[in-house]
């Protein structure tokens, strides 16, 4: 016999020729078969690491690297991504622990951003589900009541996120919920120039169970219209909420907090000195309590951040600089006419200007730009112009005063 007929796979031991393939390694050979086999293991292995938690690789991404992908998709709002970045990593850290020896165990790490409308709370809650491949969904916290009462019960939160799992109840008891307008949830309570739903604290009780951890049975569809689907047993324990609102006039408890109402400004605080313009960035719990949110609430969404209100600068970045900016996104849209499309600086200001003046926000740049180009958008698909050039001059003449008027009552 040759040498080359005595190779076997040092795995099975199979001859040469009683396979289809034999790999040489350093020191050893494998066999199609045995490849085929170990490979199914590897399958097998990887989907265990999945059920019985996430994929491991979810580990590898740190703080810094988080914070790293927020910041292609998000202007500014450092504080708020550093927190989220720390929260989200202990998130699946806890998810990763192993049945504790010692009785340390990992309290959720849910969520709570203070800020304006508009100054991208959706965006950060859905760029981290994005960046971690979970199922994400928004839901309205307006539009919960109490058990009983007309609207929709807490448990339909869930159903969404089942939506958003396409069904999948493991993939969903990963994800990630963002409760918006839990501000408006708020009670009286301390603040009661606030108005609020009747049964908002009601709404919070129920809550409660959910962020903490729960296994709620949902109907798979949201609603009773469905009888005869039976319910779907989901466990909240692994869902991180992120929960946002405007908090609107909790500025006041905060002021009143530091105390610059009685004893003037700075006077409270001995080294720094309080910024006025921007008082959410020293909200701690207690402001939230004053507001109307009940402690147990507070404790269950631990990490708490705000966001800053945008300014003309961050407004033109925003316009550009993100991964998937505006501009960007416009751009993309005439180049699959194959028009160039570019647009000035001077014209990128003034629609800066406009949303500042007009005090349309983040999401009033996307209104404006729809109101410029929408008629280039009509137009150039069947014309031969190959070029778009936007100029100050043409992005003026498309903003008359009317459709500016009818952008500030839309917004
Ligand atoms: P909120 O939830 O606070 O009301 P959103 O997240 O819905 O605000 O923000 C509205 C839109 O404004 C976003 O979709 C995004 O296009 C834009 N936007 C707001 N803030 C930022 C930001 N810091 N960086 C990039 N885009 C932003």
């Amino acid at each position: 016999m040759s040498k080359e007929e005595n190779l076997e796979c040092s795995f099975c031991g199979r001859k040469k020729a009683e396979t289809d393939l034999l790999i040489a390694g350093m020191d050893a050979h494998i066999c199609d078969k045995c490849i085929e086999q170990a490979y199914g293991i590897v399958q097998e292995e990887v989907s265990e690491s999945k059920s019985n938690g996430l994929s491991k690789d979810l580990m590898i991404k740190k703080p810094l690297e988080i914070k790293g992908f927020l910041d292609q998709y998000i202007i500014g709002q450092d504080e708020t991504k550093r927190a989220m970045a720390v929260a989200v990593y202990n998130h699946y850290k806890r998810l990763l622990q192993e049945e504790s020896e010692d009785d340390v165990e990992i309290e959720k790490s849910n969520i709570i951003l203070v800020g304006e409308t508009g100054t991208g709370k959706t965006l950060v809650a859905k760029t981290i589900a994005r960046m971690l491949n979970v199922p994400f969904a928004i839901v309205d916290a307006t539009v919960l009541t109490q058990a009983g009462y007309v609207g929709e019960d807490v448990e339909s939160i869930l159903s969404k996120l089942l939506q958003a799992a396409d069904y999948d109840v493991e993939k969903a008891q990963r994800g990630i919920i963002f409760i918006d307008e839990i501000d408006k949830i708020a009670r009286k309570g301390d603040n009661p120039s606030i108005t609020r739903d009747v049964s908002g604290e009601g709404v919070q009780q129920a809550l409660l169970k959910l962020l903490e951890g729960t296994v709620v049975n949902v109907a798979p569809k949201g609603g009773r219209k469905h009888p005869e689907q039976k319910f779907i047993e989901v466990d909240t324990k692994e869902i991180l909420f992120i929960a946002g609102g405007a908090f609107s006039g909790v500025e006041r408890l905060i002021s009143k907090r530091l105390n610059m109402q009685a004893v003037g400004f700075s006077a409270s605080l001995d080294e720094d000195k309080i910024d006025e313009e921007n008082l959410l960035q020293y909200i701690i719990p207690s402001d939230l309590k004053a507001f109307g949110l009940i402690p147990e609430i507070i404790g269950r969404l631990p990490v708490l951040s705000y966001m800053n209100p945008l300014n003309a600068i961050t407004l033109r970045s925003i316009l550009t600089e993100p991964k998937n900016a505006i501009i960007k996104q416009y751009a993309k849209l005439f180049t699959m006419d194959d028009v160039n499309f570019s647009i000035e600086e001077e014209a990128l200001n003034y629609i800066v200007e406009k949303a500042v003046e007009y005090k349309l926000g983040a999401r009033g740049l996307r209104s404006l730009c729809e109101a410029i180009f929408t008629d280039a958008m009509f137009d150039l698909p069947s014309s031969d112009e190959k070029e778009f050039v936007v100029t100050k001059d043409y992005a003026e003449a498309k903003l008359t005063n009317t459709t500016l008027k009818k952008l500030k009552t839309a917004s």
